[in-house]
């Protein structure tokens, strides 16, 4: 039997990416477009060809739109359905399709080209007419130019998945990560995004198998191909061979067992070989995965990003509406307890401003925001003190970077709470404060930092990106994104030592807590409690059970005084063989 490696290095129908949650899918691929389409004026050569295509296309658009008018029939009253009634009819049209037909034997152009013009001669009319009905219909008109000129591209919308198929995209953002989601997705493949982008982050909350920064998978791999994910390695096989789906076939099912294996250490501690107990919570991101903790083994919800919130809704909810779902997550989880995090809003996330800011990851996001827009942070902050009766809720602030920001949020705090004890609205008035640690200035005055709040929790995934000074989601710098660049173990070392030294609970809750490799490095810092994806914790819990966590300690203090990341990661893999301890991707 070959190694992944040796499959790799034979293989040359792979393209490489980074592994962003992990898992192998083999499937069918489905090219996700929302990019506006190109449409090309070249010559052709083949008349019949053309026609040919120009007929499968509109048979293909026909199909969809019947099957859309079916569910809008269903969903909606008739006299909006009847809409895409209309524009059935416009594709049953003779004479315009005639027209189509007479241009390209006459022109000899491209049928996406003649679809285009001719079909916007009509748009233009309709737009110029004076009825507002007429206005509108031109709408509907450039809906159908659309889906055949998509049709002719052989591209497809998200729309149609009615099955089971892999999402092949140039990029995606958080809200289509979950829109997708809903539907029948297998796996997600991007050219572009890293692997602490929130899209990323939200494939391995949805337990969806991804690979990101291809940089072209787009344009190798062609709708409908069959092809291989393997989201631990980071690469995607295009229109594999019969040894290669044999080999992805049996790495699967190997994969299989394993996490029926590891279902059994749900109810064990995850306690080091030599009794050191780490806490393991989890990181929720969406409202379906609240079942999905509870399965984990995790023993709390240690960052709830609200944020998501309104991904999922695409608007900001009301104080009511917000109380129903904190006051639900919360009753869930008891006796456990939540963290929940204030909307941090702004960078790659829900987007808030109506203009584009110029860097939005230095820009107006997370606290900064919410102080800027007091009447929004209040009614979160009412809303998580109105679920917080069962004591088990806890606030967090993101992207905090001076102690005036902290003191301004107490501040507002304080006055939530007034407000809800003259309201004679009940909540948990010893309720606890925390920040994430992600911005360099907090980190540098960490101690200073946590003598004015309850708890800190590191946030890995910004405090590298503004460390490094690299974008988090570009690929293109994704080498320098270095999880374990001295300069990362040093800073977290100094974090937990201020910590400390200030006697504050620390955790840490960014992806690199997910991270296998990474794990002996950061218990041997010091941290004691981390929180990740759900889906993630049982394999953490088995590298924690097979770890001395005296042998951790010594690994980080030799980290500490190396130079570069290469030397780290050596240095971390050494410990890994030296002490026979596998990773998940090594089983398998
Ligand atoms: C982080 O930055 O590490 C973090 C946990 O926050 P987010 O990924 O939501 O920015
Ligand atoms: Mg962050």
């Amino acid at each position: 039997m070959k190694s992944f490696k040796e499959i790799y290095r034979s293989s040359e129908n792979k393209i490489a990416g980074i592994g962003a949650a992990p898992g192998i899918i083999i499937g069918e691929a489905y090219l996700y477009t929302k990019e506006k389409l190109q449409i090309s004026k070249a010559d052709i050569e083949d008349i019949e060809k053309a026609k040919h295509e120009l007929v499968e296309a509109i048979t293909k658009s026909k199909k969809e739109l019947n099957k859309i008018f079916s569910i809008a029939r269903e969903k909606m009253d008739e006299v909006r359905a009847a809409i895409f009634e209309a524009q059935l009819m416009i594709l049953d049209d003779p004479i315009l399709l005639n027209e189509i037909e007479k241009r390209i034997e006459g022109e000899r152009k491209s049928p996406e080209y003649i679809v285009d013009d001719e079909i916007s001669k009509y748009q233009s009319k309709m737009i110029l007419s004076h009825e507002s009905y007429m206005k509108e219909r031109a709408m509907d008109i450039e809906d159908i130019k659309q889906r055949i000129i998509r049709n002719l591209q052989k591209k497809r919308w998200e729309s149609k998945i009615d099955h089971n198929v892999i999402v092949v995209s140039e990029t995606l953002t958080p809200a289509d990560t979950i829109l997708l989601s809903r539907n029948k997705v297998l796996a997600f493949v991007t050219d572009h995004g890293g692997l602490t982008s929130h899209a990323a982050i939200i494939s391995r909350s949805l337990n969806i198998p991804a690979v990101v920064g291809t940089h072209n998978s787009t344009s190798q791999i062609k709708d409908g191909d069959e092809i291989i994910v393997d989201g631990f390695y980071g690469y995607v096989i295009s229109n594999p061979t019969l040894e290669q789906k044999e080999f992805f076939n049996l790495k699967r099912s190997r994969l299989l067992e394993l996490q029926k294996e590891l279902e059994e250490l749900k109810d064990e501690k995850a306690i080091t070989t030599d009794g050191k107990e780490i806490k393991l919570y989890a990181n929720v991101d969406v409202s379906g995965e609240i079942e999905m903790v509870v399965t984990s083994g995790a023993i709390g919800i240690g960052l709830y990003r609200s944020e998501q919130i309104l991904n999922e809704l695409g608007e900001f909810p009301s104080e009511d509406e917000q109380t129903k779902i904190y006051s639900k997550l919360s009753s869930r989880i008891y006796p456990n307890s939540i963290t929940i995090r204030v909307f941090d809003i702004g960078g790659d996330k829900f987007r808030f401003l109506d203009f584009e800011e110029p860097n939005p990851f230095l820009g107006l996001r997370g606290i900064r925001l919410l102080l800027e827009n007091p009447a929004l942070f209040k009614a979160q902050v009412r809303a998580i003190l109105k679920s917080s009766t069962n004591k088990n809720v806890k606030i967090m602030l993101p992207m905090v970077s001076t102690l005036k920001e902290v003191r301004e949020s107490k501040k507002i705090i304080e006055e939530c709470k007034l407000e809800l004890r003259n309201e004679k609205v009940k909540f948990d008035k010893d309720i606890q404060l925390g920040i994430m640690i992600e911005v360099p200035s907090a980190a540098v005055m960490a101690k200073d930092f946590a003598k004015e709040i309850d708890f800190l929790s590191i946030g890995t995934n910004d405090l590298i990106q503004y460390l490094m000074a690299v974008d988090r989601g570009n690929d293109l710098v994704s080498e320098l994104y270095q999880e374990f660049s001295p300069v990362v173990v040093r800073t977290l070392k100094h974090i937990v030592d201020d910590a400390k030294k200030a006697k504050k609970p620390l955790s840490l809750c960014g992806e690199m807590a997910a991270d296998t490799l990474a794990m002996p490095l950061l218990i041997g810092l010091g941290i004691e409690s981390l929180s990740m994806s759900p889906s993630t914790v049982p394999y953490a819990k088995r590298i924690i059970r097979s770890c001395d966590y005296k042998k951790m300690k010594r690994l980080a203090d030799k980290c500490n005084l190396l130079h570069t990341e290469e030397e780290v990661k050596e240095t971390i893999e050494k410990f890994f063989t030296d002490n026979k301890i596998t990773r998940t991707r090594q089983i398998i």
